[in-house]
């Protein structure tokens, strides 16, 4: 199949998946989750109509979008941030999606042009995965939206979350719900984006109130032969 065939399909699944849940499709977005796949992969994706594209790696990221910089592209970052990436993630993406702790985001805030919008974000909650080292925990929450919205260069706009793998849908459902009820409890009416779900759980996302679902193998293929280029390994905590 092609970049444009698998495009189509996905935008059907996100279509059923919105009729069966009594959404409107125009509330989800479809980011292109493109971190390992070459640029012209990108730029495939984009004559098929996706303006949307979400990068792992700040090296990789950067690379892609010199490259591309004649395309109206819309960047996200959506990896585990390094301090000494801030600064280039602030200068170069409209949207960062794993922001998890204050020290971070003060540097994105402080680190973010003037000349550019403020930069939005959304914290990444750890709802399910005890492996993980990246998300804060539910408790948290509160604090960090708190401290995070208080940012003059940031804009808040909601939250991530990466579940643990599950196969079964109802499994799949349960993080999501608990986060929205978490996120509903804040009562903060700014908080408009749920960046829930990936090619496993997109039915299971949307159902729950996803407004952007990050889709890369569904589009690109898998990822096997991929292995983290130097200085791209996150620092251990
Ligand atoms: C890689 C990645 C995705 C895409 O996952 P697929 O299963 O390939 O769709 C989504 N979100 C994040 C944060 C990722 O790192």
């Amino acid at each position: 199949m092609t970049i444009a065939q698998r495009i189509k399909t996905i935008r059907s699944q996100i279509e059923n998946c919105c009729l069966d849940c009594d959404r409107n499709q125009e509330t989800v977005l479809l980011l292109a989750v493109s971190k390992t796949k070459p640029a012209t992969d990108i730029a495939k994706a984009y004559q098929a109509g996706l303006r949307h594209f979400g990068e792992n790696y700040c090296q990789e990221a950067l690379l892609k979008q010199q490259i591309l910089g004649a395309y109206n592209i819309t960047w996200h970052f959506i990896g585990p941030i390094q301090s000494n990436k801030t600064r280039h993630i602030a200068q170069h993406f409209s949207w960062v999606h794993s922001v998890d702790s204050l020290r971070i985001a003060t540097r994105l805030s402080e680190q973010r042009p003037t000349n550019l919008p403020p930069l939005n974000i959304c914290l990444q909650v750890n709802v399910s995965d005890e492996q993980s080292k990246s998300g804060i925990t539910l408790d948290g929450l509160p604090e960090l939206c708190s401290a995070v919205a208080a940012l003059p260069r940031l804009r808040l706009r909601g939250v991530m979350a990466i579940p643990a793998p599950q196969e079964d849908y109802e499994q799949q459902r349960l993080p999501y719900k608990t986060l929205v009820q978490a996120v509903v409890d804040l009562n903060r009416p700014e908080l408009d984006t749920f960046s829930f779900g990936m090619t496993d759980d997109l039915k299971a996302a949307i159902t729950e109130g996803s407004t952007i679902v990050r889709i890369g193998t569904a589009l690109f293929g898998s990822r096997t032969s991929f292995t983290p280029p130097n200085g791209m390994i996150r620092a251990k905590k």
